[in-house]
C-alpha cells in the first residue's frame, strides 16, 4: 500500500487562502488505513477548516481516487455540492489527487485541486499504525535470489551484491537501529538451504525501468 501523511495544517490553510468554499475528498484504501483520508479525518478536517470561516460544500471518500471509473462515476453524483465550492482538497495519494483533478475534468468540473496529504514511500503494515517500507517498485524483482529480502530497499546503500563489510553484530552500519538487510538475507538463505545464492553475482539492473513516467497496458 501506498504510505500516507497529513501535510501541516499551516501548508494546507495557506494552499486555500482567499478560496471560501470547499469540496473535500477522501480515499478508502491507503488514506483510510493510515488514518488520514478517511471518513473520520475527513470530518476532523471540515470541522477545523470551519472554524477557519471556510464552508464544506460537501465531500466524498472515495473508494479508489486513482481509478477513473469511480471518480467520474461519484464526481457525476456529486456534481453539484462540488460545482458550489471553490476548490477540492483531496486526502488521498498524490497519484489519487492527480487523477482527481484529471477526471474532475473529465466530467466537465474545472476547479482548483489541492493535495492535504504527502506521499511517502509503498509499504507493508506491520501492526496498526505501524509502515515500514518494503519495496522501491524498481521493475526488476530479485527477491527470488534473495531469500524474499529486498536489498535495493532494505539495504542502506541498496547493494544488489551484499554485504558492503560494515555491518556490525547484525546491524548496519550507516544506521545500528537497522538491521543490516544482507545479514537478514544471509540467515534467510541459510534457513531455507540456498546458501549458495550469496555466491552468485548479480548483474547491474536495468535501470532505464525507473524512467518516469510509467505505463503498463494489459493485452500487449
Ligand atoms: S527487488 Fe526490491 S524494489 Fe525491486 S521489485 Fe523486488 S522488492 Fe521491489
Ligand atoms: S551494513 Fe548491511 S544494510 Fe548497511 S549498507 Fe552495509 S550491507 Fe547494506
Amino acid at each position: 500500500m501506498i504510505i500516507l501523511e497529513q501535510k501541516p495544517y499551516e501548508e494546507i490553510l495557506k494552499s486555500l487562502e482567499g478560496e471560501e468554499k470547499v469540496f473535500l475528498v477522501g480515499c478508502t484504501l491507503c488514506a483510510t488505513t493510515c488514518r488520514v483520508g478517511g471518513e473520520d479525518e475527513l470530518k476532523e478536517m471540515q470541522e477545523k477548516l470551519e472554524k477557519e470561516g471556510k464552508k464544506i460544500t460537501g465531500g466524498v471518500v472515495l473508494e479508489a481516487a486513482c481509478q477513473a471509473i469511480e471518480v467520474k462515476k461519484k464526481f457525476r453524483e456529486k456534481k453539484s455540492e462540488i460545482e458550489d465550492a471553490d476548490s477540492l482538497l483531496v486526502l488521498a495519494c498524490g497519484g489519487g489527487a492527480q487523477s482527481v483533478r484529471e477526471n474532475a475534468e473529465r466530467v466537465k468540473i474545472k476547479k482548483l485541486v489541492h493535495p492535504g496529504l504527502n506521499t511517502l514511500f509503498q509499504g507493508e503494515v506491520t501492526r496498526g499504525g505501524h509502515f515500514e517500507e518494503r519495496c522501491s517498485l524498481c521493475g526488476e524483482c530479485v527477491l527470488e535470489q534473495t531469500g524474499t529480502i529486498c536489498p535495493i530497499t532494505r539495504c542502506t546503500k541498496g547493494l544488489l551484491n551484499g554485504p558492503c563489510g560494515g555491518s556490525s553484530k547484525g546491524k548496519c552500519e550507516v544506521d545500528q537501529e537497522r538491521d543490516c538487510a544482507w545479514d537478514l538475507i544471509y540467515k534467510r538463505l541459510e534457513e531455507i538451504g540456498q546458501l549458495d545464492k550469496m555466491k552468485e553475482i548479480r548483474e547491474a539492473k536495468n535501470y532505464s525501468k525507473l524512467m518516469k513516467p510509467r505505463s503498463l497496458v494489459l493485452g500487449r
